[in-house]
């Protein structure tokens, strides 16, 4: 039998911090087991704390699990140390850079660390890619928080890795310049790479990644096609519009959550099977809000993430 190979598999994995002082040891990362096919957009997501940066510095190297598997298709973490290493580009959240290279020497060290021979080198390409051709030879300093991080994913590119991961490129970044990484994400998979991608803009996760896990406290809670994710759970959002009763009083049914408040305008997201429409209108209008208006839309990533994570935090 032919066994599948995975563009990054992990098995069973598990992270304990050993904390320094007096406190409790932290669980990070427990039974973890997950599965991304090769060449596809894949969507890591969870609140804070939840293990994220754990597991992507586990993958680069930069914290040792304490136990379990990592791979590259057959590539073992723990046994084919090297190759793994060429096999994957890590774009870490913070930037960090010396002051005094500039961003061609910078990628142009990180290449020579990798090994990539100097005719192979694409330096300039990369530049041009990531729109840093006109500072190949500035200096660091000089270069503003969005070229910086621009950079940083040069540096994880240098060595044309199969597999790409991606701490929250795009936080903080402009409008501009957060469509020029989605292009370049996108070109990049749809040249085979297998791209990991974690961010706090759910909209973000469902315009670019095929499929996504959801890790709260350590776990994973979820792991699904992005379409079926949101078909799974069969929430709506129910958007009304009313004329009277004051906010502060209204008082929602137990499986319906309030999510947004603004003016006269209520929307509710629900599970369609856990609560009928019906159910909520009839609540509402026992405490006197007259409705004028009235629409529902599916539920978006957001609602799904609260969804799932408050869930699991009860
Ligand atoms: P995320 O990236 O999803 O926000 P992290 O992986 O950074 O989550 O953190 C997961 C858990 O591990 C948190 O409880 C965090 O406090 C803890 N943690 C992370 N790094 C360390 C460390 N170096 N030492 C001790 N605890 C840590
Ligand atoms: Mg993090």
């Amino acid at each position: 039998m032919i066994k599948t190979e995975f563009g990054l598999e992990v098995q069973n994995l598990r992270k304990v911090y050993k904390s320094n002082d007096a406190n409790e040891p932290v669980v990070a990362l427990e039974k973890l087991d997950l599965q991304v096919k090769k060449g596809s957009f894949f969507g890591l997501l969870g609140p804070n704390g939840a293990g994220k940066s754990t597991l992507i510095n586990i993958l680069a190297g930069l914290v040792i699990k304490t136990s379990g598997i990592v791979k590259i298709r057959h590539i073992d973490q723990d046994i084919n140390v090297r190759e793994f290493k060429r096999s994957i580009g890590v774009v870490p959240q913070e930037t960090n850079f010396d002051p005094f290279l500039t961003p061609y020497e910078s990628l142009n060290i990180q290449a020579g660390l990798y090994g990539v021979r100097k005719s192979d080198r694409q330096i300039n390409q990369i530049l041009k890619k990531l729109g840093l051709e006109g500072k190949s030879s500035a200096y660091m300093r000089s270069l503003s928080g969005g070229m910086r991080r621009r950079l940083l994913i040069g540096k994880a590119l240098v060595h044309a890795p199969e597999v790409v991961i991606l701490d929250e490129p795009t936080a903080g970044v402009d409008i501009e310049l957060r469509e020029m990484l989605w292009n370049y994400m996108k070109d990049l998979n749809a040249k085979g790479t297998t791209i990991i991608l974690t961010t706090h803009y759910l909209e973000e996760a469902e315009a670019l990644c095929e499929k996504i896990a959801i890790l709260n406290k350590g776990e994973l809670i979820a792991c699904n096609d992005t379409s079926d994710l949101l078909a799974k759970v069969n929430l709506k959002v129910l958007n009304i519009k009313f004329n009277n009763l004051d906010p502060d009083k209204i008082k929602l049914p137990e499986k319906a959550r309030l999510k947004k408040h603004q003016n006269q305008k209520l929307s509710i997201s629900y599970n369609r099977n856990e609560i009928k429409i019906d159910q909520i209108l009839e609540c509402l209008k026992s405490q006197g809000l007259e409705i004028i208006d009235l629409s529902t839309e599916e539920a978006d990533l957001a609602d799904v993430f609260k969804l799932l994570t408050n869930k699991n935090n009860r």
